[in-house]
Order: C-alpha cells, then structure tokens, then sequence
C-alpha cells in the first residue's frame, strides 16, 4: 500500500522545483495515481497549492509527524499521464529549466473546459449552382463571397472558425449566403472537420518514383527497421501523397498519426487534402485555437475519437495512445524550435517520442537542414529523393543579377533592368509577381554597396554589428573594433548600414508604375491575427498585381497566376550574424523560386544581389541542393559549428545593467574548472546582438562540444552555480536561459 506521494508544486520557480513528500489520506490511496494534479497545503501559511503527483511510494525518510496530507484531487483538472511526465522528465534533462516548465509545456490542456458549442456551415446549392453565382458576382466587390463558394465546391461543410480563420470570411457573408439558400448554418456540440465533397481526389495512384520510395519504407517498417526517415524532394514532388500513404499503413494497423506543418502553411487547401482523403478523423491543433476547441481536441484524442492530428509544433503533446506515425513537413523551417524555455525542438521530442512508442518518424523538405542531411550522411535517418514534379510541372528559370553591376552602369534603384522588364512584362500580360527583402537578423551590419565588402569578426567567421557605442561587435566572442568610414577592400565610400525597407520597395514601385495596384505585407502590416490570411487571400482573388513583403510571403503559397518572384536583396540574409546564414539564404531563394509558376505558366526568378559568386546564391539559382550541402558541410567542419559540433548558448537577462555580464563571467570561471575531458571550450561572454530589449539587458556565453552529453552536464553545473549565486545576499536578479543548438542569433 502506498502511503507517500511526491509532489511538484506548480510554481515556476527554481527552489521549488524539486517533490516534495506529502501523506495520502486513506480515503484517496485507493485512486491517487501518478500524473494526477492534486491540491496541498505548502509552506509555513499552509497556502493552498496545485501540485502534480510524480511518484507514489511506501517508505519515507522524513519524520511522520512532520508530513502533512494531500487535501484532494483536482477533479476538474486533466491529470498529466504517465506518458507526459515522462516526456516532461526526458525534456528537463535536455534542455534544462525547471521540470514544473516542461511539464506545462507538455500538457497542451491545463483545465477542463466547459462543453461548448461548434457552428458548422453545411452547403446546400449543389456546385453547378455555386459555380453560376460566381460568375455573377463582381470579384473586385465580393472576393469573401467568392472565396466561400470557391471553398464550398470543394467542401460540403466546413467549421465556421475554419472559415473565419483560414479564409477570411465575415458573418455577415455567411447571412447573405444563408438568405440566398445557399447554405445553411448548424450548431452541434462536436468540432466537425470539414466533410469533402463528392469527387474530391481520394484515390491517387504514386508515380513510379513515389512508390519505389513507399514501397522501400514499408519493406524496412516489416523488417522492424524504425529509423527515422529523411525524405527530401523538391516542391510538388509529391512528398504529402506520400506522407498520407503511410499514413493510411498506420490508420490500418489501428495507430493514430500526427502531422507538424509549419503553422504558417496550415492553409485551407493543405488541411481539404487531409480531410479528402482521412474525413472526420482528422482535426487541427494549433496556437489560434481557443482553450475550449483545445480541450476537445485533446478529449477526442485521449478517448481514441480522432486518428491523425495537423499542427504546429505542440500538436506533439496529445495524448496519443497508439501512436504509429510522425510527419514533419518542411523540416528546416525555424518555427519548429520552441522560443521559450525549454528551448526544445521539434525534430528532437519526434524522435523521442517515435523510439519510445515504435513509431515512424518521417521527415520531409525540398532543402532538409543541413542537421538532418547529415545525420542522413552518418547513417542515423534513412535518406530518400523525389527527383522530379509530379507531372514534369517545369521548373522555373532563374537569372542572377549582380547589384554592384547596375551601381556601375549608374542605376541606383532598388530594381535592377532585368526585374523592371519582366515587371512590365507581367503588368502587361495580367499576371502576378511577388517582391521580397530577407531582413532576417538584420539588425546593423555593415557593408559595400561598391564590392559587396562585408564587415566580419576575424576570430568566428561571422559578420560583425554595429552597436549603441558606435563599435562593431562580434556577439559569440565579445571582439570589437571602430566601423570603417571607407571601404577597407575597394575604398568606396559608399559603405554603412543597409537600410531599404519594404515601404520603400512599395513606395518607389508606385512611382515606376502608377496605375498598379500592389499589397504589402511585413510586420507593420500583419499586427492582428487575421491579418496575414486576409493578405494573401486578395492576393489570390487578383486584388493586386505585385506583392511586396518581407520573407513571410515565400512560404508555402501556391498562386497559380504568379510568374515572377524577385529577391531584391538576395544575400541580406547572408550577412546574418550567426553560422545559419548561408543555409538561410539558400533554402529560402530555392523556397522562393519554386513559387513562381505553380500553375500552367511558366515561371521566372530574379536574384538581385552583391554577390553572385556566393555559393548558397549560384547554388539556389541552380536548385541544387546536393553541392549546397558539400559546400556548407565543409565550411560547418573547418570553422567547428553544428552539427559537426555542438553549440549551448547561456543567456542572461538583466534589469540592471552589468549584472547579467557579471554572473555570466562568475558561471564562465566555474565552468572553466571542469576537468580538462569534460570540459566544453568556452566562447564569451558577450554583449548579446540585441544587448537590450525592452529594458533588460542580454548577455550571451557559448559552449561548444562535439559532445552533447558534455554540454548537458556543463549546463547542469551551470544551472547549480546559477542557483548558488542567486542566493547570495545582495545578488542583482539574473535570469538564465539555455538554448542548445541554437537556430536564431540571441
Ligand atoms: P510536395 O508535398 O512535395 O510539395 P505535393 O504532394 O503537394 O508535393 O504534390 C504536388 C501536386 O501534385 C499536388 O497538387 C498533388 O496533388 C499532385 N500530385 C502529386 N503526386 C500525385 C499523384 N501520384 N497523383 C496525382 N496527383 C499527384
Ligand atoms: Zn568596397
Ligand atoms: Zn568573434
């Protein structure tokens, strides 16, 4: 009989983050498991606590008469299963921070919700009918309505926050559509997905090349091979068609399924082709879902009611109890790394969770990270190729334009001749084009506008920003110098800071074409939620000629009449400060050219930039990701970053200034008295690259090993100096953060 419970108590503050002994009342021992949430009395005021039961057990150390009781268990409370917990434990210990912070970031539900209430829009018009009234409506006018039948011909029913949410779609819409008898609403208790309509593709037979891959995969799934597998194939070769095959082995075999797509590609068409194909066993997870639909997904899941989940990184954390398949579409993309702590990444937890349950972790880009390709190269994930578009679509044809080149011919626009031509071109044949700057990370470096000179730190092959003093910073390993006044390559004097924005970009383009109409999208113009949905859908009802923004706009869009992409900058990005920049630039202009003539049109690329040579931009520009990765890989091994080696950056936050310097320089001497094998080199500390946000100042401190296990124990000794120091009397508050293999400059 258990007598004694461990307990965490849900505070989020280190010195509580150990469990605590409580006594089980008699009348709970018979129900009191482990994961439940229960309530306690803690500290001297004997406060009310929510805690969560880690462990029970029959013997105790402390003195009995010192023990006080667990009061009651949180009925209304979802209990944290075995199974998260033990994810929670696993993502503490690789990734650090406090385990109450993993545990909340595994439960994806925190509280019961009460019922509530779905509104599902059911079409009654058959699709003859909604192609008709189409036709009469003018697009200019009523592109929702348009939108909705368009939806509707392919729908029978859809949510209606799906359709409020992915397509844009106001109530007073729905009204109109209602009155007119063209749909009707209904109100049910269950999240419906949305129902396909009849003749939607649900029978696909693979193309030779597709099958040969899914056949191999299954041939090694009925050998027991379970490796991860890596499937790289440029765009439109048909990777989902695969992913719903397997899928499909799973489903037969009575396992459920999850799909991570990157949150901003979960667009209507994506999510029809699961539904098409699965029906309503498939629902979503995401961040814009409210907590009720959360807890409804989360209940259907735990009860075995739904089979596949789509979504973003935390659909990870349902309660799946078979689960016998784990898709991450566009592996690389950054989103898939969680920002907060734990700083976990997606692809890790994956494949934690797949080798925990048996499952198959299939992994698929047109530009794979240059992490997984080589965890391919050293034989951990099974590579596979898709080499062709399903139907030979073309490829589109790509011209690189050297910007110092046009400053020489004396043409000091943004656009280079080339872009202006086929702009006109465009604008002449009615078709769309799509204008981008990459400002990633772009936060004061300085350059060449003459040679493409770039200012770089001379020790950590990476460019140098230009910070409040004036001074240049390298921010892995604090080196400064002054900022050059003249070129020190060329001696032009044109050299400084980049400073083109995406409203100057759309400024001077309505100065060179008047009459044409342009959207713009970046953060200025995407500031509430529905905002970027309502972007793109004008654009693709044909509001606009030219779409200019940020590098938001290259991502998983298809617009069948967009036949010109343009990168006006190409290489910004490859100024970034961290060793991402190459890989950066290369897989988002090849994600770019694949954009342009998705449809029947063919389609054309322009790459203005200063440096043509670079090999991430003549590589793109020849959609070759193979001698990409050769290039890169033997850059990463010569220079020691990942994932030949491995990083760990410490970050400090201080609200007085110095403070966070200090404790990074106190942590970085105990560090330093590691023996000499389990010791990590030690970059820093630095000022960070943005060295205040927001009144806190940030310092950064990096450890680099080929080990990871070395890096974990040094963050773990880390973490105990941190804590040590904290209590000291008159200690300034420092907060700690680790991000291991970090994916953004800090
Ligand atoms: P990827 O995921 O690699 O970008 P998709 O799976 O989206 O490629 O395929 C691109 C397009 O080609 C989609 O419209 C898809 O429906 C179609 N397609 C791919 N394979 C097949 C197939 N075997 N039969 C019919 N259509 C296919
Ligand atoms: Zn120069
Ligand atoms: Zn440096």
């Amino acid at each position: 009989m258990n007598r004694f419970a461990s307990v965490i108590i849900d505070i989020a503050a280190e010195k509580l983050d150990r469990p605590f002994t409580y006594l089980i009342p008699p009348d709970l021992s018979d129900v009191l498991e482990e994961g439940m949430e229960v309530t306690v009395p803690f500290g001297a005021g004997n406060k009310e606590r929510k805690a969560y039961v880690v462990a029970l057990t029959d013997h105790c150390d402390y003195p009995l008469d010192r023990l006080k009781s667990i009061l009651r268990i949180n009925e209304r409370s979802v209990g944290l299963e075995g199974r998260a917990l033990e994810l929670a434990v696993w993502m503490k210990k690789h990734y650090g921070g406090s385990l109450i912070t993993s545990m909340q970031t595994v439960l994806p539900v925190k509280k019961k919700m009460k019922e509530r209430r779905y509104r599902t829009i059911l079409r009654l018009a058959d699709p003859e009918r909604l192609s008709e009234e189409i036709k009469k409506l003018n697009p200019m006018r009523f592109a929702a309505r348009i939108r909705l039948y368009e939806a509707l011909m392919t729908a029978e029913e859809i949510p209606e926050g799906m359709a409020k949410e992915k397509l844009g779609i106001s109530a007073s819409v729905f009204k109109t559509a209602e009155k007119d008898g063209l749909i009707r609403i209904e109100e049910s208790r269950l999240y419906r997905a949305p129902k396909a309509a009849a003749g939607g593709k649900t029978d696909v037979s693979l193309s030779g090349e597709q099958q040969a891959v899914a056949d191999d995969i299954r041939e090694k799934l009925r050998e027991g091979d379970r490796k991860p597998v890596l499937l790289c194939g440029i765009t439109g070769s048909g990777k989902t068609e695969i992913y719903m095959e397997l899928i499909a082995d799973a489903l037969k075999e009575g396992k459920q399924a999850v799909v991570l797509i990157p949150e901003i590609s979960l667009t209507f068409q994506t999510l029809m082709r699961f539904y098409a194909r699965f029906g309503d066993r498939v629902s979503v997870m995401h961040s814009r879902l409210s907590d009720g639909e959360r807890y409804d997904q989360y209940e259907r899941v735990r009860d075995g009611k739904l089979d596949i989940i789509i979504g973003a990184r935390s659909a990870l954390f349902m309660p799946f109890h078979r689960l016998g398949i784990i898709v991450i579409d566009e592996e690389h993309e950054g989103s898939y790394k969680n920002e907060r702590m734990p700083k976990y990444h997606a692809r890790e937890v994956a494949e934690h969770l797949a080798g925990r349950d048996d499952a198959l972790l299939l992994l698929g880009s047109a530009t794979p990270s240059v992490e997984s390709y080589y965890r391919s190269q050293q034989g951990e994930y099974r590579l596979y190729k898709l080499k062709s578009r399903f139907g030979n679509a073309q490829l589109p044809s790509v011209h690189v334009v050297d910007l110092r080149e046009e400053l020489k011919n004396g043409n000091r626009s943004i656009f280079s001749e080339k872009l202006k031509q086929l702009l006109t071109e465009r604008i002449v044949r009615g078709e769309q084009s799509m204008l981008f700057i990459n400002r990633r990370g772009l936060a004061g470096f300085v350059s060449c506008r003459s040679c493409g000179y770039v200012a770089g730190c001379p020790h950590c092959s990476v460019s140098l920003t230009e910070h409040r003093d004036g001074l240049l910073h390298c921010h892995y390993c604090g080196h400064t110098e002054a900022s050059p006044k003249v070129c020190p390559k060329c001696g032009s004097r044109y050299i400084g800071g980049f400073r083109a924005g995406t409203e100057q970009v759309e400024e001077e383009l309505s100065k060179l074409y008047p009459s044409v109409r342009i959207l713009r999208m970046d953060a200025d113009t995407t500031k509430n939620k529905d905002d970027y949905d309502r972007i793109l859908s004008a654009f693709a009802d044909g509001e606009a000629e030219i779409l200019v923004g940020t590098q938001m706009i290259v991502k998983g869009h298809d617009f069948p009449n967009v036949t010109l992409v343009g990168a006006l900058a190409a290489d910004l990005s490859l100024f970034s400060q961290d060793y991402h920049a190459a890989e950066r630039t290369f897989q988002l202009l090849t994600q770019a050219a694949g954009r342009a003539g998705r449809g029947s049109k063919a389609g054309e690329v322009v790459i203005q930039t200063y440096r043509p040579e670079h090999y991430s931009v003549r590589l793109a520009a020849l959609q070759d990701y193979e001698a990409f990765y050769e290039e890169e890989i033997g850059y990463r091994e010569l220079a020691d970053y990942p994932p030949v080696s491995h990083l760990m950056n410490l970050q400090f936050f201080s609200k007085t200034e110095g403070a966070g310097m200090k404790r990074a320089e106190k942590i970085a001497e105990g560090l330093r008295s590691l023996p000499e094998e389990e010791r990590p080199e030690i970059m820093g500390p630095a000022e960070a690259l943005i060295g205040k946000l927001k009144d806190v100042y940030r310092t950064g401190l990096y450890l680099r090993d080929r080990r990871r296990g070395v890096l974990d124990k040094a963050r773990e000794l880390a973490e105990r100096l941190q804590e040590a120091e904290s209590a000291e009397a008159g200690a300034a508050e420092v907060v700690l953060q680790f991000d291991p293999d970090p994916m953004n400059s800090f």
